[in-house]
């Protein structure tokens, strides 16, 4: 049996209403957590990163090394080839200083150096890849250079807890 409703008792609510304070309404504090797969390729940079290694995935056909790694080249149009480790160190491509912090809201007490860095690979892999994106340390912001040779600076492994920020920053060397 099916019920046709043909009249709608009652009226809609209007913006006035709720200004007036006429209908019930509730703050809700969202505090939603979610979780997701890092798949594959993020799935094992990070698990890697815990264990204190960079690891990416070389594409054979525009000779590129994808870190963080994906099992797709976007630029060729394929799956990636195979995975590579790559060193901790590295050489700086580009760099900002920042004033604010990572909510691009709160102004940071002292100003910050983030670097675009290129990691140094096997001699006989492939040269050219992405930069590694990443805070610099243990030098003032006016001193960063282009070209400037840098190394990860590690969390113990014991604080580590495969995520970007199992290494702390990178400094000159
Ligand atoms: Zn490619």
């Amino acid at each position: 049996m099916s019920v046709k409703i043909s009249k709608y008792p009652g009226v809609g609510l209007k913006e006035e209403d709720i200004k007036g304070k006429k209908v019930l309404t509730t703050v809700w504090p969202c505090n939603l957590k979610y979780s997701w797969s890092a798949g594959v390729a993020v799935g094992r940079f990070l698990t890697e990163l815990k264990n204190g290694k960079i690891i990416g995935r070389v594409c054979k056909k525009c000779g590129r090394i994808l870190i963080p790694p994906r099992m797709y080249c976007e630029w060729c149009w394929k799956p990636t080839d195979e995975w590579v480790y790559v060193k901790d160190t590295g050489t700086i491509n580009t760099y900002a200083i920042t004033h604010l912090a990572t909510d691009g809201v709160t102004r940071l007490k002292e100003p910050m150096p983030i670097a675009v860095i290129q990691l140094d690979v096997p001699a006989k892999l492939p040269r050219f890849f992405a930069g590694f994106l990443h805070y610099l340390g243990e030098v003032k912001p006016e001193d960063v250079k282009f070209g400037m040779k840098v190394k990860a600076v590690w969390k113990p492994p014991e604080e580590r807890i495969g995520s970007i920020t199992d290494i702390k920053y990178f400094k000159p060397v």
